[in-house]
């Protein structure tokens, strides 16, 4: 057996060759990493991280969006090792329960608010957003059996939108290279246009009429499938990893007024747009649509520990619940006490600190008004923010927005410049996007802003 490595021995190179010897990543390009190593990130503090090397870098991803409480929190270290050392573990099922997973879903119902007549009195928990959206299948699935309309398979995806690795998150997303590997999606699963004004717009239209055109997409879908095959629609509020994709504020209403002519149940994947990244404690109230089920995960722990799970409201609760007998779903770390205490805590942190409300009222309007500078750049096509979430597209001609040569990967170009620089901002294609913890003072907007212009710079 091989002595235990103990990472404070090790230097920078010795861990990258470890690193590319064992260390399987997610999402990345081995032969990539090999050559260049992985930057190895050892700590960080409120919005900053820190590598190996000394570098201080400013995470304006908020890790992977999900640190919206910022970094080296210390009352959800505390609430970690506090719930550790009196019940670090023990399942849900068969009839046992445990004092933070209620005291959460009780907590998370009493935050969601009820839209329409409709509420959120019931949670299922899972560990990822991924997780969470094999969850809604299932749910989705069985709520129709139990309905007596088994036919009414299929969902409703959005081609660019995210809604996980698994393989019914790949499947329900709209990810062209993850369908590419592996035989996805699997059966029951289609997808429609997404509402991307900036690409998909007709000459001379309106963002108000492009939304409700958008929108129309999913109708389309729904009369050539058959309205009676159709179970669900999954959409992201703003889409996140799809490239920060803004819908325009006829787009929701709209789908609203489909899904109710046709009763088919809508999903509304908040892992990225709940807890305050928008401004509200869940995103459908922002847009004011009426969700059935809402997929959760990220930020409801800050990152801190792995947590997701669903918002089942009422009119799935109450058939799973009065005629469903045994759900036969679930997960060994369903409603798992150490990262429900963490949840707790955050969200404690959150409401004391007020963050979702300076997102709404504070940071997030600054914002705004600092990233639409952004547009004046010879570079930028359109800058755009909504809440704590912010997208720029990158094109070749400012005038006529003519995009890039995709061989180039200028948004890849631009990233190394930002990596280089200090600032972790992400490129989906030639979007630029970030979405960063919901601490950031105004001071730390503009030096954030500063180096994104830097960035742009060093890109031209
Ligand atoms: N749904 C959305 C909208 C997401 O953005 C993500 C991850 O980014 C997921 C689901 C998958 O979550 P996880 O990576 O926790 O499985």
């Amino acid at each position: 057996m091989n002595a235990p490595v103990k990472s404070e021995h090790l230097n920078t190179r010795e861990i990258q060759s470890l690193d590319s010897a064992h260390f399987l990543h997610p999402f990345t390009d081995h032969g990539d990493l090999a050559t260049r190593g992985a930057r190895v990130i050892t700590h960080a503090d409120n919005i900053y991280v820190w590598d190996s090397e000394g570098n201080k870098i400013l995470d304006a991803m908020s890790g992977l969006w999900c640190v919206n409480a910022g970094y080296g929190r210390k009352e959800l270290a505390d609430a970690a090792h506090a719930q550790m050392m009196t019940l670090p573990f023990y399942n849900s099922f068969f009839q046992t329960t445990n004092v933070p997973a209620v005291k959460l879903a009780a907590k998370l119902a009493s935050l969601a608010p009820a839209v329409g007549g409709r509420s959120f009195q019931h949670v299922f928990y899972s560990s990822s957003g991924s997780e969470s959206n094999d969850s809604n299948v299932r749910m989705v699935r069985r709520y129709w059996d139990l309905m007596g309309q088994p036919q009414r398979k299929i969902i409703i995806g959005r081609h660019n939108g995210y809604h996980g690795s698994t393989m019914a998150g790949a499947s329900l997303g709209g990810m062209s290279g993850m369908h590419a590997q592996g035989d996805l999606p699997i059966p029951n699963i289609t997808h429609v246009e997404q509402p991307y004004f900036f690409e998909n717009a007709l000459p001379g239209e309106s963002e108000a009429d492009f939304g409700v055109r958008a929108a129309g997409f999913l109708e389309a879908k729904i009369l050539e499938l058959g309205a009676d095959k159709v179970a669900a629609f999954i959409a992201e509020p703003v889409q996140g990893a799809g490239g920060v994709i803004i819908p325009p504020a006829t787009y929701w209403p709209e789908i609203q007024r489909i899904v109710d002519k046709y009763g088919i149940l809508l999903i509304s994947d908040e892992v990225i747009c709940a807890f305050g990244r928008l401004g509200h404690w869940f995103a459908y109230e922002k847009f004011g649509y009426r969700p059935d089920l809402v997929t959760f995960a990220k930020a409801v722990t800050s990152g801190y520990v792995p947590l997701g799970g669903v918002m089942v409201g009422d009119r799935v609760a109450k058939v799973l619940i009065e005629q469903g007998g045994e759900f036969n779903h679930g997960y060994t770390y369903s409603g798992h006490p150490v990262a429900c205490a963490v949840a707790l805590a955050n969200i404690e942190l959150m409401e004391r600190e007020n963050l979702v409300g300076r997102v709404k009222d504070d940071i997030g309007p600054y914002l705004a008004k600092r990233f639409a500078e952004l547009a004046d750049h010879p570079l930028v096509g359109v800058a755009e923010t909504c809440g704590f979430v912010a997208g720029l597209v990158l094109v070749k001609d400012k005038v006529t927005k003519t995009a890039f040569d995709p061989n180039l990967a200028v948004g890849m170009v631009c990233r190394k410049h930002c990596f280089g620089n200090g600032l972790i901002m992400r490129a989906v294609g030639d979007r630029m996007i970030i979405a960063p913890p919901l601490v950031m003072t105004h001071a730390q907007i503009d030096e954030m802003i500063d180096l994104i212009k830097r960035c742009l710079d060093a890109t031209l």
